[in-house]
Parts: structure tokens; C-alpha cells; sequence
């Protein structure tokens, strides 16, 4: 087994050297053909099968997170979508025919082809440091770019571990990894790119659109939370619970698609707070603190902020709160809150905390959840077929699982992306290969069409009746 080597920050003087070394690679255009695409994306397949243990011993030391945890959501997570991305590239990256709506229009053969953007950076985040960081890599790869990687400083030894296996087994020439926090962001941002892909905070994701839009730069950003869950009268509160507090729980709730707060009908309120205890317990039988299934908030930092949260908060706290700082241990915490403008309502928590906020009817949940914030990155409504219907039409997010908590990220063939403020642009299967991919239209004027468009030559006079 490799071990987790330690990380060493990118001397800021040497990345425009690096860029300018991965840049001038894709303008030898090696990385265009499927074949190098598809050696490389297998490749790093197997450089995450060889280091699964040293990628599970980066998450538990960075997050806490347990092996169940990690094998979901980060390796098995990269690994099925490289699988899934090396099975269809074949077919994504044939040119395709656009529909043809005139006789004329015919003979030219209007094309599609699919061209990579280029050279691409790709700012990773922390929480799920494996996943959000190779997740965007793979669709890079499977588009022909080159790409610098800057993994998440706050991750550090997953940080490591990845820029261990790109370096071992990928081409040097064309892939690599940065590393730092600002100063070398700021360094590499200075730099000229064909695509940015950020993942991270709305306050940063501005900062990257601010400076990509200085040289006319695509961005794709992935942001933010502050996701309602609603509970109406005719849900399951057993169901309810289970599944929402999971979403809480996973990654200490450090999860950009979990639930930011609950909006329930008064009338299942009771049922489902003693619904929550049970499934706390069921889950965690020998308690939070002892279970190995249960991860850690990051760093100091985060979890003084998240201790913050709860301490200025105007709400009830039913269940948890037990915290311990030396250990980063916060255990999930459902609050009752009957101030909408508390801060557990309208800042993203991002951590365990499960703010809950009693509501009279559906349309009252609706008209607080796009009050609270009208573009969240999702939605979770439970209730009958209608009332999740009625939700989806009422309300925007970047997408929405019905009856559950975030289920609709993890669907590799559904794009995933924000709206509004919680993002733009999506990614996952076909959209990863999409988001580095442009699609350049084209068309093929044969000769013999002479005779067909020498009407369109001057002089003009006498044509127009000939349309
Ligand atoms: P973070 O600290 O990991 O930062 C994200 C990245 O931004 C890091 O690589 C960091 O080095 C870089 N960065 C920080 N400051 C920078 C600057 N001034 N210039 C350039 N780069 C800079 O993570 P975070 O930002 O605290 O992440 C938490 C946020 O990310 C939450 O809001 C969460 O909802 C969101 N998030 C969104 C998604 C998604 O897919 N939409 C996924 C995960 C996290």
C-alpha cells in the first residue's frame, strides 16, 4: 500500500511555467484522439483501485469519514463514472448531424463536432475532496483538454494522495496538480484558460467569475446550498425521518446537497420528531460520538463557525447538540426554530444541523422556501405524487429528489448543477463530457451546388422573385 504523502505547496513563481508546459501539449493536439482519452481515463481508474487504501486513510484523516463512506462516495463514486464516461465516449465524440429543415440545406451536411475547450483549470472543494475534484478531471479527460488540478487546501491529505496518482500514472505532459490555498489560486487565476471549473463557496465562486470575465473565460460553478426539505401532513414521517437525517449525517453534513433546513406541516411535526430520535438511535446504537460510521467536521475553523451557528441561534434545541472541539465531533442537531430570519434558516449551516421549521399548509412551505433563498442548489419535498408536483412548480433549485435527500446527485446519467446563485453549469456523465466540450457547428459546400448559389451573387435585381 502507497502511503499518504505529505503535501507540499506549488512554489507560486513556478505555475506559469506548469501552465504554459500543459497548454502547449494540447497544441500538439495529442490528447485529441479517443484512444490517448480513453488509456488515460483508464488509467486513472487504476491508479484509484492501486491506492484505495491510501485515498481511505487521506478521508479519515482529513474528514473522519469511514471506509463505507469513502468507498460511496469518492472512490466507487470516480471509478463508476469513469467506467460509465469510458463506455459511451465512443459515442459521444462522433460528429453529429444536425436536422435538416430545407432541400438546401442538404447537401451541406450540417455537422456537430465535438472539440475539446482546450487548457482547463479545475478548483476543487473539500468535502468530498476525491469525488467534487476528479469527478470534473474525468469529464476533462473524456473531452481531449489538458487540465491543472488545484484539489482543496482544506483536504490536505486527499490533496496529496490524488496529486500522487495523477503524477504516477498519468500523462505528465498534459495533467497535473497545483497545490495551495490563495495565493497560488490567485497565481494560477492570473493565468490564461480556455475553461475554469470552481466548486466551492458562492463569496469565491464571484471572485473566479469576476476574474475569468476579464479574458472572456467559461466558467462552470458549482455552489452553495441552503436546500429546503418539506414535510407535508401526508408523508411518512418514519420514511421522512430516516432518509433526511442520513442526508445530515453523511460527511457530518458537510454536504453541498443536503437539506439546509426542514419546513413541516404542524400536524406531523410531533410524529416526525419522535421519527428522528428513533432512526438517531437505530443508527447509531452505541452513540454518535462512538461510532466509527460517524465523520468530523474539517478543521477548527468550520466547526468554531458551526458552534457559532448554534449559540446565536434563537431556536430549540430537541435533539443532539453534544460537541467536542478537541475531536471536531458534532454530533447532528435538530433545532426547532420559529424565527425565519434566524441564521440556521438563511445561512448555509453546512455541517450537522438540522434547523426545523413548523408550517400551517404546503403553500405556506413553498412561499418560505423561495423566500428563504429562491435558486438552492436542491429541494426535497415528501407528501403525495401532487404536493411534490406542486412544489416542483412552484419553486426553482438546481434539481430535486422527491421522497429523499439529494438521491438525484448521485444518478450518473442525470446532469448535476445549480441555478441561480448555487451555480452554473452541470456536470456528471454525458454533462461532464459536455462541460469541457465545444460543440463547433460546420458545414461542407460542395462545388457542384455552383449552380444551385449563384443566386445569392450580385447583381441582385429581378432575384428576390425567384425565392
Ligand atoms: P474550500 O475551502 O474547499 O474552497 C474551495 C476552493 O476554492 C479551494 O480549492 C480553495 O483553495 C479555493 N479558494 C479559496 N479562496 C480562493 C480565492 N480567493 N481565490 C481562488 N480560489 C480560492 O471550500 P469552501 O469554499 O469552503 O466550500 C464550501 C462551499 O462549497 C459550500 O458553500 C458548499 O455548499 C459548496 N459546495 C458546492 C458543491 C456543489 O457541487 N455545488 C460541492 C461542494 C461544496
Amino acid at each position: 500500500m502507497e502511503k499518504v504523502p505529505d503535501l507540499q505547496f506549488t512554489p507560486a513563481e513556478d505555475i506559469p511555467e506548469v501552465v504554459n508546459r500543459i497548454r502547449s501539449t494540447f497544441h500538439s493536439h495529442k490528447t485529441r484522439s479517443v484512444e490517448y482519452r480513453l488509456t488515460q481515463l483508464r488509467k486513472l481508474y487504476w491508479g484509484l483501485k492501486d491506492n484505495e487504501a491510501a485515498v481511505v486513510e487521506a478521508c479519515k484523516r482529513d474528514l473522519g469519514k469511514s471506509h463505507f463512506e469513502t468507498y460511496l462516495t469518492e472512490i466507487g463514486w470516480c471509478e463508476n463514472d469513469i467506467i460509465f464516461m469510458c463506455k459511451n465516449l465512443p459515442k459521444w465524440v462522433k460528429d453529429e448531424s444536425a436536422p435538416n429543415i430545407s432541400l438546401t440545406n442538404r447537401p451541406v451536411a450540417p455537422k456537430i463536432k465535438k472539440d475539446p475547450m482546450g487548457t482547463v483549470l479545475i478548483i476543487g472543494a473539500y468535502n468530498f475532496p476525491i469525488q467534487l475534484s476528479l469527478g470534473p478531471f474525468i469529464g476533462a479527460i473524456a473531452a481531449g483538454c489538458t487540465a491543472v488540478l488545484k484539489p482543496s487546501e482544506n483536504a490536505p491529505a486527499a490533496a496529496a494522495v490524488m496529486e500522487m496518482i495523477i503524477k504516477d500514472y498519468l500523462d505528465p505532459s498534459a495533467y497535473t496538480v497545483v497545490q495551495g490555498g490563495i495565493p497560488e489560486s490567485t497565481a494560477l487565476l492570473d493565468q490564461k484558460w480556455d475553461k475554469i471549473f470552481y466548486t466551492g463557496s458562492a463569496g469565491v465562486g464571484t471572485i473566479i467569475a469576476k476574474k475569468a470575465a476579464e479574458t472572456l473565460t467559461p466558467v462552470t460553478l458549482e455552489l452553495g446550498g441552503r436546500n429546503p426539505a418539506i414535510i407535508t401532513k401526508h408523508a411518512d414521517p418514519r420514511l421522512a425521518a430516516r432518509r433526511l437525517l442520513w442526508a445530515k449525517l453523511l460527511n457530518a453534513g458537510q454536504v453541498c446537497v443536503s437539506q439546509n433546513y426542514i419546513l413541516v406541516d404542524r400536524e406531523i411535526l410531533p410524529a416526525f420528531l419522535e421519527e428522528l430520535k428513533k432512526a438517531q438511535q437505530e443508527f447509531f446504537p452505541q452513540g454518535v460520538k462512538n461510532s466509527p460510521d460517524y465523520g468530523r467536521i474539517v478543521n477548527e475553523r468550520q466547526w468554531q463557525r458551526l458552534k457559532k451557528m448554534l449559540d446565536q441561534s434563537s431556536g430549540k434545541i430537541l435533539l443532539g447538540g453534544t460537541m467536542d472541539e478537541k475531536e471536531k465531533f458534532l454530533e447532528p442537531t435538530v433545532v426547532q426554530v420559529d424565527d425565519p430570519t434566524d441564521s440556521l434558516m438563511v445561512d448555509e449551516s453546512f455541517g450537522p444541523l438540522i434547523p426545523i421549521y413548523p408550517v400551517n399548509d404546503l403553500d405556506e412551505a413553498i412561499k418560505m422556501a423561495n423566500e428563504v433563498h429562491d435558486t438552492p442548489l436542491g429541494i426535497y419535498p415528501f407528501g403525495t405524487k401532487q404536493e411534490a408536483m406542486k412544489v416542483l412548480n412552484e419553486t426553482r433549485s438546481g434539481g430535486a429528489s422527491i421522497n429523499d435527500g439529494f438521491f438525484h446527485a448521485s444518478i450518473p446519467t442525470l446532469a448535476f448543477g445549480g441555478v441561480g446563485s448555487s451555480g452554473s453549469g452541470a456536470y456528471r456523465g454525458k454533462a461532464s463530457f459536455d462541460s469541457f466540450t465545444h460543440r463547433r457547428s460546420y458545414t461542407t459546400t460542395p462545388g457542384w451546388m455552383e449552380g444551385l448559389l449563384k443566386i445569392r451573387y450580385p447583381p441582385y435585381a429581378g432575384k428576390i422573385k425567384q425565392f
